[in-house]
């Protein structure tokens, strides 16, 4: 199915794809709506993230537009919602999923309270452009899931609005455009109000380049050139070069003194 499906996987001990929606046991009210929506089996970044995102692991998922991503972080959460204890007076987001535009977040947020809202799982979107009022009353109120685009997130926790100490499950959506649009500052700011043993998950529909690049080993050494070569064109760059061994570093320290 993997073959099939042309699902390629990196990570350890992972867990095989689900074929059908039966093949785990997600509550009544998500199968119905499941039903109410017409699909008829997981798409394959469904089928093989759910499995792995259900064991509270980390994950970057990576499918093209249209593929169903959104549902492949709003199943998950809302089954890790279940298992926490209910919010409490003054406590923020259980599930924080952050994404660049208000468009895709009011997306979102459609899809999770289709999933979510005939369960107890309430959820809101804060997003810039719009009045602040209602989003804060929305907060406020208390909210299992939020969807927030960075910018105005930020400006509700700075003025304690709300807050991320209850949040354990955080979606970066869209993540190859966030970083795009310039929001990483943003999102570290975000990120770093989250306690660090939550689980995370990323989203995207290219590889986000600026954060890595994974090639095969033979590649390495003409893209570390390439890169080096774009780096040192701009002015004043200065460049630290990570590697496994001693003699590792030795052999790039003495290729590139030879190279100039
Ligand atoms: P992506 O974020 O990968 O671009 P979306 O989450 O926006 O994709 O989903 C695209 C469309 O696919 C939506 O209309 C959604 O309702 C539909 N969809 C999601 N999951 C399934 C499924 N398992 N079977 C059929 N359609 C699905
Ligand atoms: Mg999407």
């Amino acid at each position: 199915m993997k073959n099939e499906k042309e699902i390629t996987l990196r990570g350890k001990n992972i867990p095989n794809p689900i074929q059908y929606f039966t093949d785990y046991n997600f509550p009544d009210y998500v199968m119905a709506e499941i039903r109410r929506q017409g699909y008829e089996a997981p798409t394959p970044i469904q089928a093989q993230g759910w499995p792995i995102s259900l064991q509270g692991r980390d994950f970057v998922g990576i499918a093209q537009t249209g593929s169903g991503k959104t549902l492949g972080y709003i199943l998950p959460a809302i089954v890790h919602i279940n298992h926490q204890p209910y919010l409490e007076r003054g406590d923020g987001p259980i599930a924080l999923i952050l994404a660049p535009t208000r468009e895709l977040a009011q997306q979102i947020l459609t899809v999770a309270q289709d999933f979510g809202s005939s369960s107890k799982i309430r959820s809101t979107c804060v997003f810039g452009g719009a009045p602040k009022g209602p989003q804060i009353r929305d907060l406020e109120r208390g909210v299992e899931i939020c969807i927030a685009t960075p910018g105005r997130l930020i400006d509700f926790l700075e003025a304690g609005k709300t807050n991320l100490r209850r949040c354990t499950y955080l979606v970066l959506d869209e993540a190859d455009r966030m970083l795009d649009m310039g929001f990483e500052p943003q999102i570290r700011k975000i990120v770093e109000q989250i306690r660090p043993d939550r689980q995370t998950l990323m989203w995207s529909a290219t590889w986000p380049k600026e954060i890595v690049d994974v090639c095969q080993e033979m590649e390495k050494d003409t893209k570390l050139r390439q890169l080096l070569e774009e780096i040192m064109a701009e002015k004043e760059s200065k460049i630290i070069v990570f590697a496994e061994t001693k003699r590792k570093v030795d052999d790039l320290t003495r290729r590139m003194r030879r190279e100039g």
